[in-house]
């Protein structure tokens, strides 16, 4: 105990330390510069591009993610994201341009993007590499100086992370802290500018409640059950691989995974068994021995996930090894909302089914829970779709697939509700970490005397031009 104290004591005065210094090279300006921001990012590209394969070794430790699932969900999508921050952030960073009535003629009205100072993010441990630096390369982007703290769950990818930070950057602009709960709280008490925050529901409370201390605005990128509905008019062969794809991709240890499957009882049992065809392709007869079938992150969650499934209800898969973190593709059919794989995120490779008969009931089902992050539906009836995306709300999501919307860099990504505040990615992650400072630039010399009191005699004037010039 004395030990963990003394631990912690040591960990915050580190903490303070680089807080301190960020702030002061903050201060400088140097960050400020567009051209010493797209130099930072071209060094990152560098340095990841001379360790793609450490780093896909420690996701492999990590989460026996294969290469190339490590490329298409991680490395990959940070490079895109940092090629476009390097082509584009000239333009992001230019002041924009909005209308001025004729009311404050003769003058121009801009809104000018500043950084927001020193910013603390803060990653989880699924895409322990992405969900790290791709907030980071916004907060470059933007402007300002980071610290960053990795998951402590996915040890090997911090240290690579780690390396990547500390050999590429100064810690007074880019620092990293290593560490669980006592190095976040520590990391939390300081004073941040902004805060970016990626994991749980639960978490992200604690983080908004150490923001409001300060009023630092926040980014939370949290979790929740996002449903997956499933119409009888579809496309049965493309929609079962799209959802397999989805959910077992890092065994559905993804935030914007397919939780559950509602389906209209007509095709239930088509995509079911359509569902276990896909399954056997994907990954063999016994996954275990795939090389693209991962592993659960610890032994607590995979002891929480295996509470979960209900063997009675179990269709296909169920299959669990402790010692190797393992658990089998599964399928729990006759689901009702009462179960426990219905009480919470399910975070694993497990697909509960319910099924349904009107639409109605579905959209009111999902409406009765939380804002999800993402929400699917599979039908070729666009009256259906419509009807869904319409009535339900959600972070985002897709209409017949599952996941490929994160990957549009177009498409902020974010939640709503509780499934989190803000959003990023491209263009909105420059601007999540940017303030737009409004500024209206008038002419010294031209002037309306009308709007200056004694108003009395000029009221009717006054009236008739702030109607009509504004
Ligand atoms: P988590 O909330 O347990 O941990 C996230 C981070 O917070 C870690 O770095 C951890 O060290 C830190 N942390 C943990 N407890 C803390 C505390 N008491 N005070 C301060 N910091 C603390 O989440 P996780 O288990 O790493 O990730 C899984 C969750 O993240 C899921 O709910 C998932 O849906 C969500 N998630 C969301 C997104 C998204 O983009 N919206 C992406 C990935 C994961």
């Amino acid at each position: 105990m004395q030990n963990a104290v003394s631990a912690s004591s040591k960990a915050s005065s580190q903490i303070q330390e680089i807080v301190l210094k960020q702030k002061a090279y903050f201060k400088k300006g140097t960050s400020l510069d567009i051209s010493f921001r797209v130099k930072q990012l071209k060094k990152l590209k560098e340095a990841i591009l001379s360790r793609e394969d450490a780093i896909h070794e420690a996701l492999y430790k990590d989460l026996k993610k294969s290469a190339p699932e490590a490329y298409i969900t991680e490395t990959g999508l940070v490079l895109k994201e940092i090629d476009e921050a390097i082509s584009k952030t000239a333009h992001w960073a230019k002041p924009k341009r909005v209308k001025t009535p004729l009311f404050f003629a003769p003058g121009s009205s801009k809104r000018h993007p500043e950084p927001y100072g020193t910013v603390l993010i803060i990653a989880p441990w699924n895409y322990p590499f992405q969900l790290l630096l791709s907030p980071l390369i916004g907060a470059i982007s933007a402007g300002n100086t980071s610290v960053c703290k990795p998951s402590e769950c996915a040890p090997h990818t911090g240290e690579i992370v780690k390396e990547i930070l500390e050999s590429t950057f100064a810690s007074e602009y880019v620092a990293v802290v290593e560490g669980g709960i006592p190095e976040s709280t520590a990391l939390l008490k300081e004073r941040w500018d902004y805060i970016f925050f990626t994991g749980s529901t639960h978490v992200g409370r604690i983080v908004y409640q150490a923001a409001a201390k300060h009023l630092t605005p926040v980014t939370l990128e949290l979790g929740g059950k996002s449903p997956c509905i499933v119409d009888k008019n579809i496309n049965l062969e493309n929609t079962a691989r799209r959802i397999v794809w989805g959910k077992f991709m890092n065994l559905g240890q993804t935030c914007i995974a397919p939780d559950y499957l509602f389906v209209h009882k007509d095709i239930k049992s088509k995509l079911i068994d359509k569902i276990q065809e896909k399954i056997k392709e994907f990954y063999g007869s016994n996954p275990q021995e795939s090389e693209d079938y991962g592993r659960i992150i610890n032994e607590r969650n995979f002891d929480r996930l295996k509470g979960l499934i209900d063997e009675n209800k179990v269709i296909f898969g169920g299959i669990t090894d402790r010692k190797d973190k393992y658990i089998s593709p599964t399928i729990m059919d006759r689901v009702t909302k009462n179960d426990a794989i219905m009480q919470q995120e399910i975070f694993g490779p497990i697909i509960p089914v319910m099924e349904y008969e009107n639409i109605n009931d579905v959209i009111e089902f999902v409406n009765e829970g939380e804002k999800p992050l993402a929400l699917y539906i599979f039908t070729k009836d666009t009256a259906i779709s419509n009807r869904v995306l319409k009535e339900c709300p959600s972070g985002g999501g897709c209409v017949n697939d599952t996941l490929v919307h994160i990957g549009n860099p177009n498409l902020p990504f974010g939640g709503v509700g509780e499934s989190g505040i803000g959003a990023y990615h491209s263009t909105a992650s420059f601007e999540t970490f940017s303030h737009f400072k409004s500024i209206l630039h008038k002419s010294p010399s031209i002037d309306l005397d009308v709007r200056y009191a004694p108003w009395g005699k000029n009221y009717s004037k006054l009236k008739f031009l702030l109607k009509n010039m504004l």
